[in-house]
């Protein structure tokens, strides 16, 4: 039996593909430990240069105190050398994403299975539906490191779902690259008869959606939602920009009418949360603040900022003129918008009733994934009842 620690940097995706990897290592027989163990996982990200440098770190650090380290997930898929010059026992597994636990089981070595059923270790149980993208945006690697679009039948999605359930987990995150691409053609599924069966779980208390492209939000999905109890007023649709010269440099398949339209109606029933990127080759100061008018059109609340950063084999990877402090500047604004837009968000709950799920001591969030917080023996993995009371910078006061 080895021991074994398991790390992952970046988004949900990257969180259930290391606990594909933790599960897999867990039902051989092998040991988990939080410190130093025989060996080490690190499930990496390479949507920007830093998530790189920072996995190359962690990786790094894992090098020291594991006697082998697996280096998985989308920056070890990364072409080029970003993870060459690590120590000798870091193994860098470039596989796809689907054969990486039975590659790293077998290189740790199975000893029988003790812990087939392993929950997962955090609060809200992530279920990973669709992976991959077979769009082409010009700045993205995820393609180049996940491949084309493919989805697990409907019946595996819907048999781990009443497992998570079963282990306890009160709220479900259906995840995927691109998500509303979800399609089990043989069972006849789509996403919003994926959303509905999901949503009837016996004992399933809350179902979100993690991101969905607008062209994706359509009457079928948003009545899916509305007509399913436990679905969450929530949706994360990213923007990326809010110029349409720039989407189309981008390679995007929408305009700024189009997103603007298909949310239209949606933000006093949903909150709507949003990724863009600053600082994009196309972008000039007129297009920025057209990313600004928009946002606050489509009543965006939260949105996750990120500079740009050329990505090793995408379109724009040589071109990158906008400098860093004008990327810097503008990211700055856009986060004070979001901010202030949250703000106002949270202060239309003040005096209203929400049900919180508690995700750590003293803190947790509502239906609509806006921020509590809570008192300390709000018990974690639970849900509370709510009214708010005040509103501070981090999120919403509970009476
Ligand atoms: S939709 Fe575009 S940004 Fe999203 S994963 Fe696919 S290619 Fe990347």
């Amino acid at each position: 039996m080895a021991s074994f620690s398991v790390r992952f940097l970046g988004c949900k995706i990257s969180h259930v593909d290391a606990h594909a990897v933790r599960e897999r290592l867990l039902a051989d027989g092998h040991e988990e430990l939080d410190a130093a163990a025989d060996v080490a996982v690190v499930n990496t990200c390479c949507v920007t240069h830093e998530a790189v440098t920072k996995s190359r770190k962690e990786a790094t650090r894992a090098a020291r105190t594991h006697r082998r380290v697996y280096v998985t997930g989308c920056g070890a898929n990364l072409s080029g050398d970003a993870f060459a010059g690590l120590p000798d026992n870091v193994l860098v597994v470039a596989r796809r994403i689907e054969e990486t636990p039975d590659f790293v089981a077998g290189d740790v070595g199975a000893i029988g299975c003790v812990r087939a059923d392993a929950r997962l270790d955090r609060v809200r149980a992530f279920v990973k539906v669709q992976d991959g993208c077979s769009f082409s945006c010009r700045f993205c690697v995820i393609p180049l490191v996940r491949g084309a679009s493919r989805s697990r039948a409907a019946d595996a999605v819907l048999d781990e779902i009443r497992r998570r359930v079963a282990q306890g987990h009160r709220e479900v995150v259906l995840t995927g690259i691109n998500l509303g691409c979800y399609r089990d053609r043989a069972a006849g599924y789509r996403l919003p008869r994926l959303v509905r069966e999901a949503g009837s779980t016996p004992g399933l208390e809350r179902l979100r959606l993690s991101s969905i492209e607008i062209n994706h939000v359509d009457d079928e999905l948003v009545r899916a939602l509305r007509e399913t109890p436990t679905a969450s007023r929530h949706l994360h649709v990213p923007l990326q920009s809010g110029d349409d010269a720039v989407l189309q440099a981008m390679g995007r398949r929408y305009s700024t009418g189009t997103y603007l339209r298909r949310l239209e109606g949606l933000r006093e029933e949903f909150n709507l949360t949003s990724d863009v990127i600053v600082g994009f080759p196309a972008e000039d100061e007129r297009a920025f603040e057209n990313t600004l008018r928009v946002v606050e059109e489509a009543g965006l609340t939260k949105v996750h900022v990120f500079p740009y950063s050329p990505r090793p084999g995408t379109v724009t990877a040589a071109d990158d003129p906008v400098p860093s402090q004008v990327k810097k500047e503008r990211s700055a604004r856009l986060r004070a918008a979001s901010h202030a837009a949250c703000l106002a968000h949270w202060g239309s709950k003040v005096g209203r009733d929400d049900v919180v799920l508690v995700d750590r001591p003293g803190r947790g969030y509502g239906d609509d994934y806006s921020p509590w917080l809570v008192p300390e023996s709000a018990p974690v993995g639970e849900l509370v009842g709510v009214r708010g009371a005040a509103v501070s910078e981090e999120g919403i006061l509970a009476a």
